[in-house]
């Protein structure tokens, strides 16, 4: 059975003392939900990894960041490697968010990258796939999760520690969701994709989680999907109710792979 992942990505978000505050209400209403059922990530901005980090200690809630250099080390102004990422407490690193694609160019060969690096140095990795409303109006929406699959996942990467993330991009912060339908077609199309590189009984173990304005009102029927293992969520993650909100769905609706 699949543990589903809630994922919040808080992007460019949070000063110090808010970031605090975030993850200490998280914290404390979590004591309420059976945290056995799903797993908790939190991903803030870099700055604020230590100080949540160490608000965390002693409690289920996980850290990550939101991406990473591929580099070990080395003179790469302003970006973070990933053993960085591993000493300051992450164990996930989002790699492949639209917003990545869509702002810093960060693509195909780049990815790929990435994610090895992740996973050479010790962490997991959520990958990000999705469409843009252009590419599911024009019928590309499998052809375009295909490619995004092909040019980064291989046999060589631990099936292990890797998670997928389907983000479709035009329900990104828009308040627009994928219907559950919509949702669960493209889960079921990337775990066939994933079977055919890690072979069937691995793509069941693995997870892929939905993101794209999920919220407290549609998180029970997306997270209710067969194959949708969790989410990754933007901007209710911000706010301590809607994040928990969201986890209690998830836990509500485990147990459905
Ligand atoms: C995201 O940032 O991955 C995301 C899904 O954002 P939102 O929930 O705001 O759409």
């Amino acid at each position: 059975m699949r543990k589903p992942l809630v994922a919040g990505n808080w992007k460019m978000f949070k000063l110090r003392a808010e970031a605090i505050s975030l993850v200490k209400g998280i914290q404390d209403g979590l004591k309420g939900i059976d945290t056995g059922k799903v797993e908790v990530l939190v991903c803030p901005p870099y700055p604020w990894l230590e100080a949540v980090g160490s608000a965390l200690r002693g409690s289920p809630i996980l850290l990550g960041a939101q991406n990473a250099h591929e580099a070990k080390e080395g003179a790469f102004t302003g970006e973070v490697a990933v053993p960085m990422l591993k000493d300051a407490g992450c164990s996930y690193v989002i790699i492949g968010h639209s917003e990545r694609r869509q702002h810093f160019g960060e693509r195909g060969d780049r990815l790929h990258r990435k994610v090895r690096a992740v996973l050479e140095y010790g962490l997991k990795v959520i990958y990000c796939i999705g469409e843009t409303l252009e590419e599911r109006e024009a019928g590309r929406t499998e052809a375009v999760l295909e490619r995004q699959i092909d040019e980064v996942l291989a046999t060589d990467v631990d099936a292990a520690r890797l998670v997928v993330a389907y983000e479709p991009v035009w329900a990104i912060g828009t308040g627009r969701t994928a219907t559950t339908d919509q949702a669960q077609q493209a889960h079921v199309f990337i775990r066939g994709k994933l079977g055919g590189i890690f072979g069937l009984q691995v793509a069941q173990g693995l997870r892929i989680q939905y993101g794209g304005s999920v919220k407290p009102a549609n998180a029970a029927g997306l997270l209710g999907q067969k194959d949708i293992d969790g989410a990754l969520v933007g901007g209710a993650c911000l706010a301590a109710g809607d994040f928990l909100a969201i986890i209690a769905a998830a836990v509500a609706t485990a147990g459905g792979a």
